[in-house]
């Protein structure tokens, strides 16, 4: 059995002596309960396994096509790269872009980093250029949204049942079984326990002596005792200063920040500029379709009445929540906890950081409405019967789901707390 070890918490910096955890069980946070370790037997094992499944899964779903729609025996079928060349050729390269980096990059370089750190690891060998691996494995982390795809594809098909007889093909139930391996793969890696075993195979880690450096410092906080927490790899690290900035974690490579820099600004300037598309996003048509019945123009509020009208509730509620209710929340959220954070508030930091915890977990969801438009103009594309294309909320709309993204990515939640610490400590000198 392992010792107990130093950990501090990534939400709200507090040192706490973590017991081994055993497999299935999860150690949390005592103040804020954000969840430190989680024990999992042979994780990545299992993760590897997963993974090169996924690899194959991610080929097979690249190369045939999603769903062919049929009218009067003309059949039109598309790949998802397919669909992305489409948004290129209609001038809408932004929101190409945002969809094949979501759906096509991200999730290939997430799938190949892990392999590469994986495999030799299960032969007990380091494996090389590790930090480079896994500095690729974080970026691409956040950004793959397949299970977004995959809810896209299912709205988008109830649409176009409503057009058209629909054809499912292949890369439709691949990309389902994608899904379900990375979200496996994913629950049971844990970089955590990936660097812990590198290091171990180094044999180059030595224990923390913990000196608080704070006077008066009632609770023990990372920072409080010149310690830097990676968020990446678990690894505690003594704050040293390299002309003014912390260096990069030595054990994994990612950059080490005690606070997020600039955190709250970089936060608002998302928000605002998140705010500020939001307005055009709603107003301005997502979707032109041109038929021989005219032309119509479709805002994301007109294609939720109209999937609500044609019988479909449960898809209208479900594209009213990812497209309007989610984005909206996200930006009250972020810029409430960014004003309270920025007046030093200390009231119930612990619901606060459950607040930021949801605003980055639903976040993404919102990039539904970006794959059913994408869906649609891929395939309704029948010269002479009807036409779809992207209208120009839709790049908008993309913005405001980037700029949520990175607005939650930019805000340190542990600043809450340091405000509720700094007047503990303000208290006790006084
Ligand atoms: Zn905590
Ligand atoms: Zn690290």
């Amino acid at each position: 059995m392992r010792p107990a070890e130093v950990l501090a918490c990534h939400d709200c910096d507090l040192l706490q002596l973590g017991p081994a955890v055993s497999p299935g069980s999860t150690l949390r946070c005592r103040r804020c309960h954000a969840e430190l370790r989680r024990g999992r037997s042979n994780g990545p094992e299992y993760a590897l396994a997963f993974t090169l499944a996924a690899v194959v899964l991610l080929i097979i779903s690249n190369v045939s096509p999603i769903v062919g729609l049929s009218v009067n025996g003309h059949v039109v079928r598309t790949t998802l790269a397919g669909s992305v060349r489409v948004l290129y050729i209609d001038g809408m390269w932004p929101l190409a872009l945002l969809v094949g980096i979501t759906t096509i990059v991200m999730p290939a370089l997430q799938t190949l980093s892990m392999c590469w750190l994986l495999v030799p690891l299960r032969f007990g060998r380091v494996p090389a250029y590790a930090v480079e691996a896994f500095r690729l494995f974080r970026l691409a982390r956040p950004w793959g949204m397949t299970e977004v795809l995959i809810l896209g594809l299912l709205v988008a098909l109830v649409k176009l049942a409503h057009i058209a007889k629909v054809v499912p093909e292949t890369a439709l139930w691949s990309f389902v079984v994608l899904m379900l391996l990375l979200a496996a793969a994913s629950a049971s890696f844990d970089p955590h326990e990936l660097w812990a075993r590198i290091a171990r195979a180094r044999h180059a880690e030595r224990p923390l002596k913990l000196r608080p450096s704070t006077p008066g410092s009632a609770t023990l906080t990372a920072a409080g005792c010149g310690l830097v927490l990676c968020h990446e790899c678990g690894l505690l690290v003594p704050a040293r200063h390299e002309k003014g900035h912390v260096r990069d974690c030595p054990r994994c490579g990612s950059p080490l920040h005690s606070r997020k820099p600039l955190s709250l600004s970089r936060t608002w300037a998302y928000l605002l500029a998140a705010t500020v598309l939001y307005v055009p996003a709603n107003v301005l048509p997502v979707m032109d379709t041109s038929s021989l019945f005219g032309a119509q123009k479709d805002t994301i509020m007109s294609g939720v009445v109209y999937l609500w009208i044609s019988g479909s509730w449960p898809l209208a509620a479900l594209v009213f929540i990812a497209s309007i209710v989610v984005p909206m929340l996200k930006i009250i959220g972020l810029g409430y906890l960014t004003i309270s954070t920025q007046l030093g508030s200390r009231w119930l930091p612990e619901q606060r950081t459950r607040i930021y915890r949801v605003v980055e977990l639903v976040g993404r969801w919102s990039m539904l409405d970006i794959y059913v438009i994408t869906m649609l103009v891929a395939l309704v594309q029948f010269q002479a019967l009807a036409t779809i294309k992207a209208g120009p909320a839709a790049i908008a709309f993309g913005a405001v789901v980037v700029l949520t993204l990175f607005a939650a990515l930019s805000f340190d939640p542990r600043l809450m707390w340091d405000a509720a610490e700094t007047d503990h400590v303000r208290a006790r000198r006084s």
